[in-house]
């Protein structure tokens, strides 16, 4: 049994040293990501279940390295926070997400919003200044602009959001709470940040209308968000009974595989010009 137990010691170090080289090579393969255009966006299309109209777009970050693949934001972006690359890729999203919305502009789309994931680490390396630099860069109009961000990360420096997020809505631009009630932090944020939207989470919308918990969680949220003057969007819906439940309650703004999965933007072009071309 010893001997057992040191094999398996043995065996979870190994483990552990592979575990910790593939980081410290896909650290590596990350920093040069930039440089080497190996980061693309991916666009998911927002749409109002009653009218049936594309209300909004959300700008979702792919790596595509040429050995590794496709890899995922969710294990990249914490990574690139780590090794202090965010505010770079931040800024390079920015850019290319505000020039992908002018030229749909210029195709003929109108008022509907462009949402760009804003990591939290950025309120405290001028913000502001990036979203103006890739505004005056791109010449979008920051009434076509909205700012994701989750809302946890925002607790440490509470005034510094503050002040970044209402100087972005002087701008023009709107301001959304991401992953709504999956952190611990206070409902009183809510209202001492100046959020315009809030999005519920698809971990709670993944296991409505079956799950009787769930449901009541769903319809307090979209009650406190009417109350508190926010728009509101479902995030991750995939069934058509999520539709109808989301809707009864009073969210009709829906994001996921239902409607629209995330995809490059010529795909996505081809989608708009379905949906509203001659
Ligand atoms: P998020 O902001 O909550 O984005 C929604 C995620 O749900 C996306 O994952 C999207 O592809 C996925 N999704 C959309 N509809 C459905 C659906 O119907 N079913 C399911 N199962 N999933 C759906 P993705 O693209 O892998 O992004 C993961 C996370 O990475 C994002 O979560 C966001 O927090 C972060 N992220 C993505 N792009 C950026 C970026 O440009 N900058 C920063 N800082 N973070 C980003
Ligand atoms: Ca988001
Ligand atoms: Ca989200
Ligand atoms: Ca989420």
């Amino acid at each position: 049994a010893k001997e057992g137990g040191r094999n398996s010691y043995q065996l979870y170090t190994a483990e552990m040293n592979v575990v910790a080289m593939d980081r410290l090579l896909t650290q590596n393969y990350l920093r040069s990501a930039l440089q080497q255009d190996e980061l693309e966006l991916f666009y998911q299309l927002q749409f109002d279940s009653i009218s049936g109209q594309v209300v909004g777009i959300e700008a979702l970050l792919r790596w595509n390295h040429p050995e590794l693949g496709y890899v995922s934001p969710a294990y990249f972006i914490p990574m690139a926070e780590e090794i202090g690359i965010i505010v770079d890729i931040d800024r390079w999203v920015l850019r290319q997400a505000c020039r992908q919305r002018k030229l749909w502009q210029q195709q003929g789309l109108e008022d509907v919003r462009i949402s760009v994931n804003i990591s939290a680490l950025h309120f405290r390396h001028d913000l502001i200044k990036s979203i103006q630099l890739a505004l005056k860069e791109t010449g979008l109009d920051p009434r076509l602009l909205t700012l994701e961000v989750t809302e946890g990360c925002l607790i440490e420096d509470i005034e510094q959001a503050s002040k970044t997020l209402t100087r972005a809505n002087e701008l023009g631009i709107k301001n959304s709470i991401d992953d709504f009630g999956t952190g611990f932090s206070a409902l009183s944020y809510l209202t001492q940040l100046p959020f315009d939207t809030l999005k519920i989470d698809a971990s709670f919308v993944r296991k409505l209308p079956f799950d009787q918990q769930e449901c009541q969680i769903v319809a307090t949220i979209i009650a406190m968000a009417q109350g508190l003057n926010l728009g509101i969007v479902a995030e991750g819906v995939e069934t058509r009974e999520q539709v109808d439940f989301l809707t009864k309650k009073g969210c009709s703004i829906m994001q996921g595989y239902l409607y629209c999965k995330p995809a490059n933007a010529d795909n996505i072009s081809t989608q708009l010009l379905e949906l509203y071309g001659t």
